[in-house]
């Protein structure tokens, strides 16, 4: 629960509102019906119905985009609504409403509802002791409005940002490792949902080390790009390529499996040794291949992958090794 609370930022601020609504309204549901004043009670009480049923939905089904557009409008025109029936307390929970709508929804779904919901307050309510108090009201919401938005704007941007810096390599643009969990582990759900094969190439470059000492970094930078922009030019667009690591990299090749996994490698294994450049000749790889069994791991998948791999430089490199045994006989360099 604290991890969820930890990790999910609209999971937190709905739980946050929707405690501190409760705290906030009831005292007053409860004066509203002291005072005999049913019909503010039972919006009291509609409003801590919505504001429930949103934190509910988003803790039961982790929805938090629809629990959050639920809340965002129950808290706004509730507010209205507060107006129309009590008068200027209205005004005092719009303010904040204004505010926290940019937390609980979609940017331009929440100007939507601050606009409507200002305009309904200026129509409807009788919040308003005179014209001049109203439009006060009208420019220091549109204000608060213009700032939260801003505000929302530049934190959905860093956001993604950040996720960005977090999952993709910056040298060659492909995602790193801290992706390639998550997408294996969807990878293994989709195999055991709909039954079809799923296969995981480890591949290595031979002698990179040398490659570095006799050429420089810059250049080995240049050979890892090329690999990625090869790789990627020559692979369906639901096949995805991470950088495992250094000179490793996993490409993960959904509904390939037996005689057709063959021919994508011996494909690949044939441009890369044509196209993928040193000065001196061609730059070689080892490849270490693993389809997914039924009930497999993750974890195992890749072991089994990483264990051809070392088979494959074991056997004298630039080589294909499949773990569950080859399609056909794996080619050696020369074949
Ligand atoms: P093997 O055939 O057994 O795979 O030998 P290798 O030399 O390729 O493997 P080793 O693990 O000994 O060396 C990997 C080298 O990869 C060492 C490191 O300097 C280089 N490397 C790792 N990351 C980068 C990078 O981002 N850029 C460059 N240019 N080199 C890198
Ligand atoms: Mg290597
Ligand atoms: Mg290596």
């Amino acid at each position: 629960m604290l991890y969820r609370l930890k990790n999910d930022f609209r999971l937190s601020i709905i739980t946050l509102l929707g405690v501190s609504a409760v705290f906030g309204v009831t005292p007053f549901a409860i004066l509203r019906f002291i005072q005999g004043n049913s019909v503010a009670f039972v919006v009291d009480l509609l409003i801590l119905a919505g504001v429930a049923v949103s934190v509910n939905h988003a803790w039961q089904t982790g929805d938090t985009r629809r629990a959050g557009l639920l809340m965002a409008c129950v808290a706004s025109y509730g507010a209205v609504l507060v107006g129309v029936l009590v008068g200027d307390p209205g005004l005092f929970w719009l303010y904040p409403c204004l505010v926290t709508t940019f937390f609980l929804t979609h940017p331009r779904m929440a100007l939507a509802i601050n606009v409507s919901a200002v305009l309904l307050m200026m129509l409807v309510s009788d919040a308003f002791r005179s014209h001049e108090q109203m439009w006060s009201f009208a420019v220091a919401a549109a204000v608060v409005t213009a700032s939260a938005h801003v505000f929302a704007y530049r934190n959905r941007s860093q956001r993604r940002r950040l996720e960005h810096l977090a999952t993709i390599d910056p040298l060659t643009g492909v995602k790193n490792r801290r992706s390639m969990d998550y997408e294996l582990d969807m990878a293994v759900a989709t195999a055991e949902r709909t039954g079809k094969p799923q296969t995981l190439v480890l591949l290595d470059i031979d002698h990179f080390k040398k490659i570095n000492d006799q050429y420089g970094h810059v250049l080995g930078d240049d050979i890892l790009v090329d690999l990625v922009t090869l790789i990627d030019s020559h692979t369906r667009k639901y096949d995805q390529l991470f950088r495992f690591g250094g000179e490793e990299f996993v490409l993960l090749l959904p509904d390939v499996g037996g005689e057709d996994l063959d021919t994508v490698m011996t494909e690949l294994q044939r441009l890369l040794r044509r196209r993928l450049k040193c000065p001196d000749g061609a730059v070689t790889i080892s490849y270490g291949v693993a389809t997914l069994q039924p009930g497999e791991s993750m974890e195992s998948w890749l072991t089994r992958a990483d264990d051809a791999l070392y088979q494959a430089k074991e056997g004298g490199r630039d080589r294909i090794v499949y773990a569950d045994g080859p399609p056909i006989a794996a080619m050696p360099a020369s074949a």
